[in-house]
């Protein structure tokens, strides 16, 4: 240990922690013994309590995306815990806050992203569990300034998936400028999908959910979506524009193509279209449809820190409750075959106590 360890804690005191690392690309994670890090300047040493498990850390794995990460390395964004130790410079947490790590690990705050308010557009940010190991481990680093504050008496089981999926969807629903009364139609009723059904239901919006799974549609209808369409037994074009001449926003969470080429169909005029979810691959756009109808398309990548903040007050103030599953690290992979056969209702959420 270092002198940045100057707070010395009985979790703390350990030089060890286990982890589950992706060691290569499609191969199963392993979960071992790794070092105990040292929290740097500005940054704290966090004990795990839980962590979500987001379909972004399976295309970590997979390394599905262009821009990929380099193994070996702990995927896991949705972290929630208790700071153990502080680096130095840190003045604004103390050992025993409550903390969570996030997609958007740090940012740079000087960038013209970062100075206007889209830091989740900074070319210099690190990403949790992708460019800085994450929480699939029992200790994980967090920078002070970007941690999420979670909220005193939050379950650490239902709050670890506000941490990205609830973040996430929050943002992608103000960002489809719909106003109350109005109706936007939530495409994939996954991880995300289930909790953006309760943030469009608290923020005043009329939801219609579409998956390819009946189970997932149940359980959008439970959480207060009026319209629900299956995409692989109905025309969900023609359901939708009849059960509501056409939704004013879409936030598209689904993990297949076809699904973002489709939400294009639902929108009415002037509607506008938001992808959040980041399958590999491209659709069709049909270029007359979008302009005579005046169609914005939009992509919104996870939330600020500020977003983080208002995300977990809905939270707190009980208007969101993730549907969740706790599961032990050492079942990650077959977690991630779960996930990749659509079979998680809401979301599963490892618990390390
Ligand atoms: P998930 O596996 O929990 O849910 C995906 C859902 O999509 C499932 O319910 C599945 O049945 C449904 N689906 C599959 N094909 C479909 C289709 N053709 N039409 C409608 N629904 C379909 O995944 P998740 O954790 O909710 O993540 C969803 C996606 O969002 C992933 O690609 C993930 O990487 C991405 N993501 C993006 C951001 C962002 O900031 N933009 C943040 C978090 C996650
Ligand atoms: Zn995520
Ligand atoms: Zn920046």
């Amino acid at each position: 240990m270092t002198s940045t360890l100057r707070t010395p804690t009985t979790s703390a005191t350990t030089n060890v922690m286990h982890a589950a690392v992706v060691t290569g690309f499609g191969e199963p994670l392993q979960v071992e013994n790794l070092d105990l890090p040292t929290p740097g300047y500005g940054e704290v040493l966090v004990k795990l309590e839980t962590s979500g498990v987001c379909h972004t850390d399976l295309h970590a794995a997979h390394g599905d995306w262009p821009v990929k990460p380099t193994p070996p390395f702990v995927p896991g964004h949705e972290g929630c815990g208790t700071v153990v130790a502080l680096g130095d410079g840190v003045d604004d947490l103390k050992v025993g806050d409550k903390v969570g790590n996030a997609w958007l690990w740090s940012a740079c705050g000087r960038c013209e992203y970062c100075r206007t308010g889209w830091e989740t557009l900074c070319e210099s940010q690190r990403n949790g569990g992708y460019t800085v190991n994450g929480s699939f481990g029992s200790f994980m680093l967090v920078e002070a300034a970007h941690a999420a504050r979670i909220p005193e008496g939050a379950d650490p089981l239902e709050v670890a998936p506000i941490l990205c999926a609830g973040v996430t969807v929050y943002k992608g629903l103000k960002v489809t400028d719909t106003r109350p009364g109005q109706w936007v139609a939530i495409s994939g009723i996954g991880g995300l999908g289930h909790i953006a059904v309760q943030y469009a239901r608290a923020m005043g919006l009329r939801v219609v959910a579409v998956d390819i799974d009946d189970t997932k549609l149940a359980l959008a209808t439970r959480l207060g979506a009026e319209v629900v369409v299956n995409a692989r037994t109905a025309d969900v074009v023609a359901e939708v524009q009849k059960a509501t001449g056409g939704v004013h926003g879409v936030l598209v969470t689904a993990v297949h193509p076809q699904a973002f080429g489709q939400a294009i169909g639902l929108a009415r005029r002037g509607g506008t279209i938001v992808f959040i979810g980041l399958p590999p691959g491209e659709f069709p756009a049909p270029i007359f449809e979008i302009v005579l109808k005046g169609l914005t398309i939009r992509g919104s990548i996870v939330g600020t820190r500020q977003d983080m903040a208002e995300a977990l007050d809905f939270y707190a103030r009980g208007l969101i409750h993730p549907t969740v599953h706790s599961a032990r690290l050492e079942d990650i992979n077959d977690v991630f075959a779960r996930m990749e056969a659509g079979q998680i209702d809401g979301r599963i959420v490892i618990d390390y106590r």
